[in-house]
Order: C-alpha cells, then structure tokens, then sequence
C-alpha cells in the first residue's frame, strides 16, 4: 500500500521558504508558499549573494563587549544604533551579548558547520533543471585587510574556522593586486577561501526564479498575509491568512525576522530581533571584483559584481522592523566603497534597507517543533540565510516527507530558549 503524500503551507517565501517548498515538491508533497509580497522581496532580495561556506563565527566574538560602545560613537564603525529603540532591545540584547564568549563561539561555530560547508553544492541541487540555475556562480571569498597586524586581530575567528575543518590562505604582497586587480593598495594581506564558495548573481531574483519553476511544476504561490494558525486534534492544521484558511498536513514557519510576531499567536516565545543591515548598488559599475566576493574587513560589508553593478552590502543596525532606513548606513557603505575600489565610477546608485533573522545564540530555529504536532520552523539564520537555505529547505523536506533523515535538529529547536540546561547545551 502506498501512503498518500502529505500536504504542506509554508508561511513566507524568501530562501527559506521556498527552497523547502521546491524540495518538498520533489518528494511528491502538494505545497502552498504564501507570503504577503513577492517571492525573495524580504532579506533575501538584497543580500550580498555569498555563498559562504566557512561563515560560522557569530557576531559575537570575544572581545565584542570592550569593542562596542566606541563603535557606536565613530561614524565610521559598521555598526549603528536608533537609540530611541533601545529600551526594547535591551533584553535580547543582555542575552546576545552573553555569547561573546570563546568556548560558547566554538558550540556555535560546530552546530552551523553542517549548515554552511556544502552551500555551493546544495544550490546547484536546489536549482538544477530551473531558470535559477545560471545565477550560482562558483568563487573565492576574499577578506580583504589593511595590513597583517590588522588580520592577526581575526585570528581567533580563523582558529575556529580551521578547528572546524575549513582551508583557508594566506596571501601578502604583490600577489594581493592580482587577485583582486581593483582593490585599492591600501590593503596589503588577504585570506581567501575557495572551497564550496561562490557568489548567487542577484539573489531576489534567484529566489523569484525558483518560486516560478516551483509554480510551473504545480505548487501553489498565494499572496496574502499569514494571520495565525489553524488547529486539528489537537495539532497545527494550517495556516490562516487574509485570503482564508489553507489547511494542511504540515506547516512551515518561513518567516524570517518576522517570525517572533507570527509565533507570538500560539503561544511561542523565541527571543529573535532584526539585525538591519544595508546595500548600495553602483550601477553601471566600471570595475568589479570578478567572481571572487570581497570583504572589506575594516568596514565590515562585502562588495560582489552582479551584472553590470557592483553590490556593496552589510553593517548591522538596530532599530526593529517598523523603522525607515536610516540615512547613515548607506553613506558610510558608498564611502566604503569608493575607498576600497577607487577606480569605481558609476551612474547611479541604489540603496536598500533588508532585516536579517537574529536569534540571540546566532544559532537558526530550525527543524520540527517540540510543542506543537504538525508545526516546522526554517528561521533565525543571521548573516548566513542565503548559504544555508537549501539544506535548511531539504532537511525539514526530508523530515516531513521521509520521515526522520539522518540529521539531529537538537541544536536548533525553539524550545532551547526556555530550558537553562537544553540553552547551554546550545552553546
Ligand atoms: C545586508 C545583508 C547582507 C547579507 N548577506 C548575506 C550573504 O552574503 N550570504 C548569506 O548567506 N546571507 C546573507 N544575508 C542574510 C540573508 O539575507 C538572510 O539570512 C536570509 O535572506 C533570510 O531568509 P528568510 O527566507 O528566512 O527571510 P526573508 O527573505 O526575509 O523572507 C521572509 C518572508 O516572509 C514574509 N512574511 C513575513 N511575515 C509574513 C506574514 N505575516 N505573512 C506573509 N508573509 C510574511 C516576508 O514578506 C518575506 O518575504 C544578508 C542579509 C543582509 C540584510
């Protein structure tokens, strides 16, 4: 006898969810992704497109605490602060902070290992026989330094990188200007890592053209704006959203930084705020970084060439998702920009304001959930949501299909955040 395949709604339709959405359709699931805008019109639009594959040291590294309240007060410094929200992020903010530790840094980085390490591999499967398949581009990621004083400052975080398997190299000198020719001398010492890396051109469009091979092979895009939950003995039976009711087998929470508000309605409570952060794009851009993506380590943002524009995104602002944009991030990125690459010439530029999904232990919310029979959630993935997204999308596929795969989402279940013992196990 054969089981009947399930039927799946997943809430949100940036990398999350709809690389779940493509991978449960594989498997034979009948899918409904709905969101209240376009596919990867939220975080996943504006990205800087890395790839990358050895991204698993936090934010929060040692010596953070010391660092922050002068960067606060220089203009210069990537990172940014509306004052006037401080009072609400204070308490996520004592937990984040509480991570700025070297052994909780290690937890971290080995449970975001199997996450990150195969990225370019998993979105060549994701998006293989689509029209999305074009835009994953294998390439080095560079971390570009002033000096190699300023890039031993680092080498803990490269420790921890190579401690969790990744190769990386040393490059000085001369051999600098050849790997990135348009990068101002000013930058003497790089490391660069290949292996898995690689630049997604255009990443909203990437996750559009997904969502249109997923729509063309029979699943379901609904515009309208997910309101609640539906219940079923006793379980999750669906989602309610302004077009209706849409019930289902399983349901996927894909809501990136706004999940915390969705979940708040059944009664979950995870301590997620939005890490702001900015792009500008050069358009008509007269040099570029060909297909290595460049971080300018000093101003904390990466510079990538999609098209004939050179993509300047990063920083990290806090401010809440209902705030505009802030007017000094991006003019801090554009004098980034042109410092780091002073040939660049261009004939307009455009700017851009995206909310990454941050969980105070910089670890997802990922997998079934513990409470709830029938819920799933694909949040919560910080810096690294692009990276990670098709293995994120595969693996609750894989679990909500096939049963349990080979995989232990222990790590990364909401319910960490209430148990002293299950959150330091977390890292
Ligand atoms: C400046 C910047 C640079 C970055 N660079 C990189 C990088 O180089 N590499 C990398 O791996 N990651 C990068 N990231 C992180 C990455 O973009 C995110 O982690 C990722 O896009 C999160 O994807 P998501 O699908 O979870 O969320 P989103 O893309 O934000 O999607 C969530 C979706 O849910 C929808 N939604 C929310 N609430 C509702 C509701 N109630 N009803 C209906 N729809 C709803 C939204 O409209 C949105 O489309 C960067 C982020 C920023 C801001």
């Amino acid at each position: 006898m054969t089981r009947s395949q399930p039927s799946v709604a997943i809430a949100g339709a940036g990398i999350m969810g709809i690389s779940t959405a493509l991978h449960l359709q594989r498997l034979g699931a009948t899918v409904t992704v709905v969101d209240r805008g376009e596919p990867g019109s939220g975080a996943s639009h504006g990205n800087a497109g890395v790839l990358a594959a050895a991204a698993v040291v936090p934010v929060t590294v040692p010596g953070l605490l010391r660092k922050a309240p002068r960067m606060l007060m220089d203009r210069d410094a990537p990172l940014f602060l509306r004052w006037s929200y401080l009072p609400r992020l204070m308490p996520w903010l004592v937990r984040y902070l509480s991570h700025c530790d070297a052994g909780k840094v290690r937890t971290i980085a080995r449970h975001l290992t199997p996450l990150v390490s195969d990225s370019l591999d998993e979105h060549r499967r994701l998006a293989a026989g689509t029209p999305a398949a074009g835009a994953v581009r294998a390439g080095p990621f560079i971390f570009a330094y002033p000096d190699s004083t300023y890039r031993d400052g680092d080498a803990f975080g490269w420790g921890v990188r190579r401690d969790c398997g990744f190769r990386f190299e040393t490059v000085d000198g001369p051999e600098v200007r050849a790997r990135v020719p348009a990068l101002s001398p000013r930058y003497t010492s790089l490391m660069v890592l290949e292996d898995q890396h690689g630049v997604i051109t255009k990443p909203g469009d990437y996750v559009r053209d997904l969502a249109q091979a997923f729509a063309a092979a029979g699943g379901t895009v609904m515009r309208a704006q997910v309101t609640g939950f539906l219940r079923k003995d006793g379980a999750i039976g669906g989602l309610e959203t302004s077009a209706g009711p849409i019930a289902a087998d399983h349901t996927v929470v894909a809501t990136g930084a706004w999940s915390k508000r969705l979940l708040a309605s059944i009664g979950i409570d995870v301590p997620l705020e939005s890490e702001r952060g900015y792009h500008v794009e050069f358009v008509g851009a007269t040099v570029g970084t060909g297909d290595a993506s460049v971080m300018i380590t000093d101003g904390k943002c990466v510079a990538a060439t999609m098209g004939d524009r050179m993509r300047i995104a990063g920083l990290v602002e806090f401010g809440g998702l209902d705030a505009p944009a802030s007017s000094e991030p991006p003019q801090m990125l554009k004098r980034r920009a042109l410092a780091a690459f002073p040939g660049l010439q261009f004939t307009e530029t455009v700017e851009w304001l995206g909310h990454r999904p941050a969980t105070t232990d910089s670890l997802p919310v990922w997998g079934p959930s513990a409470t709830h029979r029938g819920l799933h959630f694909a949040f919560g993935h910080h810096h690294i949501g692009l990276t990670s997204g098709p293995k994120t999308g595969r693996l609750i596929a894989d679990f909500i299909v096939g049963g349990r795969p080979n995989f232990d989402f222990t790590p990364y279940r909401a319910e960490r955040f209430r148990s002293p013992s299950s959150a330091a196990a977390a890292g």
